[in-house]
């Protein structure tokens, strides 16, 4: 442990964020860095509990509690505290390949649990994530790593988000020759197309798709599996095939006036941005074909994708941004129906809302609000979205509760650009009808958490594709829990972990 009496003698401390008038005039990472002495100040903090909820990764109540990766957060705490930070970056990667990615965009489940945040603000375990993995790379610590052995087992891995990254680079690690396919054009998949730059600078996803393919993974790009190549074939021609294609089906909103130019999906409006900023960086002639400058944009869900529509549209110059949720305002405060070491679900200023609040004197959020219809133009461009306030009430005999519109609530707004942020339905039928898969009752790949395994022979399935829209960092304790269990359906035994 640290220092005994840190947790009583300092308060927790986060880095400034850069100023949202200032930030949302470029595409740049808005968080600052905090110095080293602050970092171990912070890690002081940690008290070595006992019981570190932090790592335990549970499911309680339906929601993380503690990381999913069980990363050794009192560990590096005490090695921080200790300036020592190279031994700090070797335990953060014994549980996690890919802390760049978890250090910035996770929403750190581990804080909601820590042992401290039961009477005092929770240790900053995020914030010393990132800079760990950061003065990582700064130092030249993180170098390629090439197997001593090679198996001669080949594995294809379909889908490169954080699932199919951490289980190629899991079994790349093993021996295996692993094949990464990929029918974007850049390798990453909601990391790359998904969280936005000023989220997730590209470069630092860049970074270690370079690291993986120096240490031998095969990357290939634009192409779809099961559109340009049938899975069966991947399953002929490799000792085994995973798939961590995502759950990349959008919800949506069937109401009239659904078809109108100007209404898009959350995803291929961030995608869109992503692309023009990365091809004009690359040199490309770029053109953005879902432009939100000079428009008045409606974002529909109050979720991140919905936060990121926010931010992404203000960078690029809209009129005015609005953001509705059907479901009500969370309470400000912890309620006693969701104790500690419960994920906490309380209202959160995210870095979307900061910035509209700064730029437009307002929370973008609305709540409790329902879309009933679009109206268009005589163009058949949306000009309208109109909509009613609803409240919930609770289903005879206590049943689920379901929305009720509240009569003379009806109300019309300006929107010539709306952009649908409702979730995922879960992945796409194609790969599943062809391998003729078995799926759950939420039409996920049915392939059992632990085992990987689905009903086709060889064959096994991770990440969102498996568990349905989930985060990072639980789509990386899945690509590596795969790849174990692959590992040993190959060798019939593993050293994963
Ligand atoms: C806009 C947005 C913002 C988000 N922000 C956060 C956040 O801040 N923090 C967080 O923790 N989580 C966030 N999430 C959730 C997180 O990104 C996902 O849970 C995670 O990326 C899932 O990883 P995955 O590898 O399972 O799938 P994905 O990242 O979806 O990757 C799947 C890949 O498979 C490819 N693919 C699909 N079908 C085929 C095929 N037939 N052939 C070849 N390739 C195929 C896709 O192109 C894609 O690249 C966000 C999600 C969205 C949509
Ligand atoms: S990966 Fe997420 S939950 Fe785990 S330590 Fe990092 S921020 Fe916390």
């Amino acid at each position: 442990m640290g220092k005994a009496t840190g947790f009583m003698e300092y308060e927790r401390e986060l880095p400034a964020d850069r100023d949202p008038r200032e930030r949302i005039r470029d595409w740049e990472e808005f968080h600052l860095r905090f110095p080293d002495e602050k970092l171990q100040t912070q890690g002081a903090r940690c008290m070595d509990c006992g019981i570190p909820f932090c790592h335990s990764g549970l499911l309680i109540s339906g929601l993380a509690s503690g990381c999913p990766i069980n990363n050794l957060i009192p560990e590096w705490n005490d090695l921080i505290y200790h300036g020592l930070w190279r031994e700090a970056l070797d335990r953060l990667h014994a549980t996690n390949n890919f802390p760049e990615f978890t250090g910035r965009v996770c929403p750190a489940p581990c804080e909601g649990s820590c042992t401290l945040g039961l009477n005092e603000d929770p240790v900053t375990i995020k914030t010393i994530e990132q800079a760990i993995i950061d003065r990582g790379f700064e130092e030249g610590w993180v170098t390629p790593h090439l197997p001593k052995v090679r198996t001669g087992k080949t594995v294809a891995v379909v889908g490169s988000g954080p699932a199919g990254l951490a289980c190629a680079d899991q079994l790349n690690k093993a021996g295996h020759s692993v094949t990464v396919y990929e029918r974007a054009d850049r390798i990453g998949g909601l990391l790359m197309y998904g969280i936005p730059n000023m989220k997730l600078d590209k470069q630092v996803v860049q970074r270690r798709i370079d690291l993986m393919e120096a240490e031998g993974v095969k990357f290939i790009t634009g192409i779809e599996v099961g559109a340009d190549l049938h899975p069966a074939k991947l399953v002929r021609d490799n000792d085994a095939v995973v798939l961590c294609a995502g759950a990349t089906k959008p919800r949506d909103l069937p109401v009239p006036g659904r078809e109108l130019t100007g209404v898009h999906f959350a995803v291929d409006f961030l995608r869109d941005n992503t692309r023009y900023l990365l091809d004009q960086r690359e040199g490309f002639v770029a053109k953005r074909r879902i432009p939100a400058t000079d428009l008045d944009v409606i974002v529909i869900g109050g979720g991140d994708t919905g936060t990121d529509c926010v931010g992404t549209s203000l960078r690029q110059g809209c009129r005015s941004v609005i953001q509705f949720e059907i479901l009500p305002e969370p309470p400000r405060e912890r309620q006693p129906d969701n104790p500690w070491p419960e994920w906490p679900k309380v209202l959160r200023t995210d870095y979307g809302q900061e910035e509209a609040i700064a730029l437009q004197g307002r929370d973008p959020r609305h709540y409790c609000i329902m879309t009933k219809e679009m109206v268009g133009d005589s163009n058949g461009r949306v000009k309208e979205l109109h909509t009613v306030q609803i409240e919930w009430v609770t289903g005879e005999n206590g049943g689920r509760p379901y929305p009720k519109e509240i009569p003379g609530t009806k109300r019309v707004w300006a929107a010539q650009l709306v952009l649908l942020a409702m979730g995922f339905l879960g992945p796409e039928e194609t790969l599943a009808e062809q391998l003729e898969l078995e799926r759950d009752q939420r039409s996920n790949i049915k392939a059992e958490y632990g085992r990987f395994a689905t009903n086709v022979e060889g064959v096994f399935a991770a990440g969102d594709m498996r568990r349905g829209q989930s985060l990072v960092v639980w789509a990386i304790n899945e690509g590596r829990a795969a790849a174990r269990e692959c590992d040993r359906y190959l060798m019939g035994e593993t050293a994963l972990p």
